[in-house]
C-alpha cells in the first residue's frame, strides 16, 4: 500500500513522532510511506515546520528509513503552501534539503488584503474565491516547482462537483503537460461537506472526493495520479486508501505514482488492490 500524504507533530496541528507514524504505517500494511510535514511558510508560522527544525525532520525521517530498511520504504517529502508570488520563496526553500516528493498545496485564498482559508467552507462558493483559488492553481501548476497538487477536491465540502468540473476543464491538459500529478486525498471520507443553499454543514464522514469525474477527464487528458491518506494522527495513516483506488478503477484509473529523489514511480492500481484483499482474505 502506498500512503504518499503524511504528518507528524512536525506540523504542529497534528500529532505523533516520526516513528509512531512509521511503527502506525508498518501495522497497517504500508509498503511505501512518505512523510510530508507542512513546511515552513509566512502565514500561520507557527501551525507549520520552523525553518531551524528541519534538519532534525530529515534526520528523524532518515533514521526511521535506516530503521524499516527491507521492509517498508519511508520518503522524505514536504507539503508546501503555495500562493501566486511565493514561487522564489518555495524554491529557496526546498532546495537544500534531500527531498524525495514535494506537493503543492492551496490553504489560502488571497481576496484582495483578505485571506480566505479553504477550510471556511461557507466562503468557498463566492465566485470571487473560486476565480482566486482556481487562478493560484494554475499558477501551481505551471510554476513545476511541485511533484504533485494536493486535495484540489477539497473544494467539494462546499462547492457542487458540477461547478468544481466545469472550473478544473481549462485546467486539465496543464497536469500531463507541466508533469503534475493530481492527488487522490483519502481523507474526504472523514470531513464534512456545507450545502451553499441550505447554509447546514453535515456530520465528518459525509465528503467523499476526489471528483470521479474529475479523475476520469484528467485520465483522458493523460495525468498521472498520486495517492495520500493526509493522516494528521499515526492511527488515520493507510486508512481509505485501498478502498478508494479499487472504486477509481471505475473512472479509468490504472497506474499510481510515488516519487523518489523528485522522480516518478508508476505502480499499477490492479496489484495493489488485489493483494490488499489478498492478504485481508477478501474478494477482489
Ligand atoms: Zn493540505
Ligand atoms: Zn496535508
Amino acid at each position: 500500500m502506498i500512503d504518499s500524504h503524511t504528518h507528524t507533530a512536525y506540523s504542529k496541528h497534528a500529532r505523533g513522532s516520526v516513528d509512531e507514524l512509521a511503527a502506525a504505517a508498518y501495522r497497517r500494511g504500508v509498503t511505501v510511506l512518505t512523510i510530508t510535514d507542512h513546511a515552513p511558510f509566512t502565514v500561520d508560522a507557527t501551525n507549520r515546520l520552523l525553518e531551524s527544525e528541519l534538519d532534525a525532520y530529515f534526520r528523524d525521517i532518515e533514521r526511521a528509513r535506516k530503521h524499516y530498511a527491507g521492509r517498508m520504504t519511508i520518503l522524505a517529502g514536504l507539503e508546501c503552501d503555495f500562493m501566486p508570488d511565493c514561487v522564489d520563496q518555495v524554491q529557496r526553500l526546498i532546495s537544500p534539503w534531500p527531498l524525495d516528493f514535494v506537493i503543492g498545496a492551496i490553504h489560502y485564498v488571497p481576496l484582495g488584503t483578505e485571506l480566505v482559508k479553504v477550510w471556511d467552507l461557507p466562503r468557498l462558493h463566492e465566485s470571487a474565491v473560486l476565480n482566486a483559488y482556481f487562478t493560484s492553481l494554475r499558477e501551481l501548476v505551471t510554476s513545476e516547482l511541485f511533484d504533485a497538487v494536493a486535495h484540489v477536491d477539497n473544494l467539494l465540502r462546499g462547492v457542487p462537483e458540477s461547478v468544481v468540473v466545469e472550473r478544473m476543464a481549462p485546467l486539465l491538459p496543464l497536469f500531463a503537460c507541466h508533469g503534475v500529478s493530481y492527488e487522490l486525498n483519502a481523507s474526504g471520507a472523514r470531513k464534512s461537506v456545507y450545502c451553499p443553499v441550505t447554509g447546514i454543514e453535515s456530520a465528518p464522514g459525509d465528503a467523499s472526493y476526489p471528483s470521479r469525474r474529475t479523475v476520469a477527464s484528467l485520465h483522458e487528458f493523460g495525468a498521472t495520479f498520486t495517492i495520500g491518506s493526509d493522516a494528521h494522527d499515526p492511527v488515520d495513516t493507510g486508512v481509505g486508501i485501498i478502498a478508494l483506488l479499487d472504486e477509481l478503477q471505475d473512472t479509468g484509473l490504472r497506474e499510481i505514482c510515488y516519487y523518489v529523489r523528485r522522480r516518478r514511480i508508476g505502480v499499477p492500481v490492479a496489484g495493489l488492490v488485489g493483494q490488499a484483499h489478498a492478504r485481508s482474505g477478501g474478494a477482489p
